[in-house]
């Protein structure tokens, strides 16, 4: 089955303690999108400006994504800058530059309107919701968020919260969202605000699945050198979203399997700079990173 997935489709310059590259491609629906076309058929939704590369929509065709809910005009593709310390899980925006991205109004295609598995990637949670009022039959919706979003749009977060099935963020905005440190306690919180299940991803310290009545503990796989974590988040995200999209059943029964997927192609986004090594990795060298995670979390 196909996956639906709108977020930012952006120009990103990253300065890492080793290495500044300038204008890659990246966005939360570019990663997202590229991890989930390992997997399933891929609709993009987003917005480009006249300056967006062509080897960057070259990229998404070889990827074999859907870009009929792209939409490119005049204008500057939003360009988001960030800057490393030496420790990478420390990240510092130095811009955030909107341009075609003001007035980005996703539309759907009919064709869109009925895809079954949904990623409503990090982007304002108001054009969550507005990519969520065009869609009928919707089987799976999977919301990701970021600590802007808690802090200037918390009303709309918390609308959004109710009428999806999972929500993927961060550690620090569980804690802020739910108001406890405690990570469990935070996920269980979470909820009772609306999703069924809830995904807490800690960085290079794996993710936890909350579920009505379990819990899953899901490692991430042990990089010797992390290159960019850029976009990391979003591979998970897009890997777990687009794994569900491939098997058969309910949900429930692959959700951890999914997860896993998840962390086996976060750790090679993380491997390069933007989506570099992404871009050049095949489906048999995710299942076997996820057969090595297998390994390395049985007792
Ligand atoms: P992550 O490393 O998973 O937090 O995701 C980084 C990606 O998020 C980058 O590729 C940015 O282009 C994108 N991004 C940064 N700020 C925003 C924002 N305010 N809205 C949407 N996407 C953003």
């Amino acid at each position: 089955m196909s996956v639906l997935i709108v977020g930012s489709t952006a120009l990103d310059s990253i300065k890492t303690p080793r290495r500044a590259c300038a204008k890659l491609l990246g966005g939360s629906a570019s990663h997202a999108s590229v991890a989930a076309s390992f997997f399933a058929p891929v609709k993009m939704v987003g917005i480009v400006g006249s300056d967006f590369p062509t080897r960057y929509i070259a990229l998404y065709r070889r990827h074999g994504i859907d870009l009929a809910g792209l939409q490119r005009v005049e204008g500057r593709t939003f360009h988001w800058s960030g800057e490393y310390e030496v420790n990478m899980n420390n990240r510092r925006t130095l811009t955030t530059e909107l341009g075609v991205f003001e007035q980005f109004r996703p539309a759907l295609p009919p064709t869109h309107q009925t895809t079954p598995y949904v990623l409503l990637a990090n982007i304002a949670p108001a054009l969550q919701h507005h990519v969520l009022d065009q869609m009928r039959r919707r089987r799976f919706v999977v919301a990701d968020t970021m600590d802007l979003w808690l802090r200037i749009a918390r009303a709309d977060l918390l609308r959004l919260l109710r009428r999806v099935d999972a929500l993927v963020l961060n550690d620090s905005e569980a804690r802020d969202l739910a108001g406890t440190d405690n990570l469990f306690t935070a996920a269980a919180r979470i909820r009772r605000m609306g999703p069924r299940y809830v995904v807490i991803k800690k960085g290079e310290h794996g993710a936890v699945l909350s579920c009505p009545d379990s819990l899953f503990v899901c490692p991430a796989y042990p990089l010797a050198r992390v290159t960019d974590p850029t976009g990391a988040g979003d591979s998970f995200a897009g890997g777990l979203v687009g794994y569900l999209a491939s098997v058969k059943g309910p949900v429930e029964r692959h959700l951890r399997r999914a997860m896993v997927y998840g962390s086996a192609v976060a750790s090679f986004c993380c491997e390069g700079f933007g989506l570099s090594r992404t871009d050049r990795i095949t489906r048999a060298d995710i299942d076997a990173r996820v057969a090595e995670l297998e390994r390395l979390a049985r007792f």
